[in-house]
């Protein structure tokens, strides 16, 4: 096998799910039959990987410092809800009708990881949630165990700071990631959130 062949299919098992054999095929396929396409998507993910970064606000990925959702004077700023992923932000603007704004961890609290209050911009959410505009923390975290321990984190920060916290309603199961869970189910566990005591 060439270098540059063994190059490609160790490149793309970066793609999560994808080992050894399924990265050959990858290869194969895209020499076989897509060159144009390979072409196209090789463009494209060169200029997401360069000019897709974070919203200084939310943290979710943005290519303007403000994304379109903080921008935007018709989301209601009294309400941040606090999801994992961006991921879980898309899931909850699909299911439901919320109208606030959002703060995206990018993780979950997870000592082993190394994933601890800074890597998940918690000095930031601190400083937002002292400015006095927010109301409700709505904390959407994943009903994981390290999920669990996040948004006991979280709610924290948010009595610290005045602000209500409030957590999705059960019906997410526990264990489950919001990202599988089906619509209504979302949709209702989020309409139906708890003050978190
Ligand atoms: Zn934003």
């Amino acid at each position: 096998m060439s270098k540059l062949l063994s190059d490609l299919i160790e490149a793309l098992r970066c793609l999560p799910g994808v080992g050894g054999k399924s990265a050959q095929r990858m290869a194969f396929h895209l020499l076989e039959r897509e060159r144009e396409r390979g072409l196209k998507l090789a463009a494209v993910l060169e200029q997401a990987m360069t000019r897709i970064g974070h919203c200084s606000q939310c943290r979710n990925f943005s290519e303007q410092p403000l994304c379109a959702l903080c921008s935007s004077d018709t989301r209601d700023r009294q309400v941040l809800c606090v999801v994992e992923s961006p991921t879980d932000l898309a899931a909850i603007e699909q299911a439901t009708g919320f109208r606030g704004q959002y703060f995206v961890l990018m993780g979950r609290l997870s000592p082993l990881d190394g994933l601890g209050p800074e890597e998940l911009g918690l000095a930031q959410l601190t400083q937002r949630l002292g400015e006095g505009e927010v109301e409700e923390l709505i904390i959407a975290t994943n009903p994981t165990v390290e999920g669990e321990a996040t948004a006991h984190y979280l709610a924290q920060l948010a009595r610290a700071g005045g602000v209500r916290p409030t957590r999705l309603a059960h019906g997410v199961p526990l264990g489950g990631e919001l990202e599988y869970v089906d619509r209504s189910t979302l949709a209702h566990a989020f309409g139906s959130r708890q003050l978190l005591d």
